[in-house]
């Protein structure tokens, strides 16, 4: 056995936590660029916190998933505005945002010199400029990974900047700032990180430290989506999911993820699908179709016992099969309105471009089977 577990120097998690922003910050710079979503008053708890610590705040504002235009223009910002901080407060996006700006704050250069896939690549070799992470929704768990994933509307992909360089200095995970989600955004976010405690369970590259997360954060998730979308969201309702984002974040960053994770990168890429909501519609297919090719071709795969732990887990029956467990997710997923991928404009017509993206998409080697095309296409057209 073998692993290595690497994260954010320091993890601040509580009701509460963001205020501790400002004794974080303090020794970190003089002037912050404080990168938000589109909402930039959900933010605000950050902007006090970043006031009272007498640093200078430099907003920076994001609209939906970062492109590389946006990562451009935010370099250029923080650059203009002497900035020798940056904080990301908001959704997966801003966070990805802000961690691509303090990478090429630290390196210099444009995101093209060192984007995976459609860019050139070039190792990030310096560490980032100090980045603080601190996540508004409950899913990506993107404040304690190393890689930032940005949009390259010419190319149709999604592609990530990453190094352990850019993991943040601090990820302060505050449930409060939970408060007041629409439900559609607690079923995309949580079903993503639902998903993302799944495919580092059954992975191929799981490790003992991160299955005690998932363990944990399948059954917090478990017992707290559901209400939290229906909108009964106590602390801890929040606590959990928050917990679960968490958890699923660190789990992904150091075992890996799978076929979900291997087709929401080329959805996000060829339509405008948001990636939580792309993952919560792929993951009931992949789920029934990995566990049916492990059974014909894998009988002695680990994953086979895992997929029943996570049934045990969810259905809080502790001889639950399986394909009760699917039975489950597939309830959740229907109970929480999840859209199918022809929401956001996929068709059958593109079924074949989306099985050769995603059979080569990163996130796919972490998959326990490696799965045929006509299993591949299986998945993407149950998904629609
Ligand atoms: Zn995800």
């Amino acid at each position: 056995m073998r692993f290595e577990f690497a994260t954010a120097t320091r993890i601040l998690f509580g009701p509460g936590s963001v205020a501790s922003l400002a004794e974080i910050a303090a020794p970190l710079g003089r002037r912050a660029l404080l990168v938000t979503g589109r909402s930039v008053e959900r933010a605000s708890p950050a902007r006090d916190a970043l006031t009272a610590a007498g640093l200078a705040v430099v907003p920076f504002p994001t609209a939906g998933e970062p492109t590389v235009a946006d990562v451009r223009r935010g370099a250029a910002a923080a650059r203009a505005g002497g900035v020798d901080l940056v904080v990301a407060c908001g959704g997966g996006s801003a966070i990805d945002a802000g961690k691509a700006v303090a990478a090429l704050l630290g390196n210099g250069g444009d995101p093209l010199d060192y984007l995976e896939v459609v860019g050139r690549g070039h190792p990030i070799a310096r560490p980032s400029a100090p980045f603080v992470a601190i996540p508004t929704t409950a899913g990506t768990g993107s404040e304690v990974t190393r890689n930032a994933v940005l949009a390259s509307p010419e190319h149709g992909v999604k592609a990530s900047l990453r190094s352990p360089l850019m993991l943040a200095r601090a990820a302060i995970v505050d449930p409060d700032l939970l408060v007041g989600l629409p439900p559609h955004v607690v079923a995309a976010s949580g079903l993503d990180a639902f998903a993302q405690l799944v495919e580092p369970f059954v992975s191929v590259r799981a490790n003992p430290l991160v299955d005690g997360l998932c363990r944990e954060g399948l059954a917090r998730s478990a017992r707290s989506l559901r209400r939290a979308f229906e909108g009964d969201a106590p602390e801890a309702v929040r606590v959990d999911l928050a917990t679960a984002s968490l958890f699923g974040g660190l789990a992904l960053a150091n075992a890996g993820l799978g076929a979900v994770h291997g087709f929401a990168a080329p959805v996000g890429g060829l339509f405008d699908a948001p990636h939580g909501a792309a993952c919560a519609a792929l993951l009931p297919a992949v789920l029934r179709v990995n566990l049916r090719a492990l059974r014909q071709r894998r009988r002695e795969s680990p994953a086979l016992a895992r997929y029943r732990e996570i049934a045990a887990i969810v259905t809080g029956q502790p001889d639950a099969g399986a394909d009760d467990g699917v039975a489950w997710v597939e309830d959740l997923v229907r109970a929480l309105l999840v859209p199918g991928l022809s929401r956001w404009g996929a068709a059958e017509a593109d079924l074949p471009a989306l099985v050769t993206k995603a059979r080569a998409a990163s996130s796919m080697k972490g998959n326990p089977i490696e799965l045929e095309d006509a299993e591949l296409e299986e998945i993407a057209l149950a998904s629609l």
